[in-house]
């Protein structure tokens, strides 16, 4: 992506309504690119760090850049972490399954337990 397309995420960034493949995108983008980095600071100081002046609190905007930064990629390590759990699970459910019919299978093939054929069906 360019960095006019990525300027045009910053604000969405910055409200985290940006879904995971963007993030990931727009992170790359910004570790990279001074200049995005640079704007994303105007835009989130304009926002959010006025309002953090106005209420009289110290304002360290490297470090907040560095949390939100932080954050953001916690965050889709864990929605990885996420998607991974879910696959192990699906193919565990799936393995199950395949076991079963195996196992069900070589019983009624052996004869040790009545299969359709032996129930007439
Ligand atoms: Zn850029």
């Amino acid at each position: 992506m360019n960095c006019k397309e990525e300027e045009r995420l910053i604000p969405f960034y910055l409200k985290d309504e940006l879904n995971e493949k963007k993030t990931k995108e727009f992170l790359e983008h910004v570790k990279e690119c001074k200049s995005c980095y640079e704007e994303m600071e105007i835009q989130y100081l304009a926002s959010t760090g006025l309002e953090w002046l106005e209420s009289g609190s110290s304002f360290d905007l490297e470090c907040e850049m560095k949390k939100i930064l932080f954050n953001s990629e916690k965050k889709l390590k864990h929605k990885r972490m996420i998607r991974i759990a879910g696959t192990v699970i699906n193919i565990l459910a799936i393995a199950s399954i395949i076991i079963t019919l195996v196992v069900q299978i070589s019983l009624w093939l052996t004869g040790e337990v009545p299969g359709p054929a032996m129930l007439g069906l």
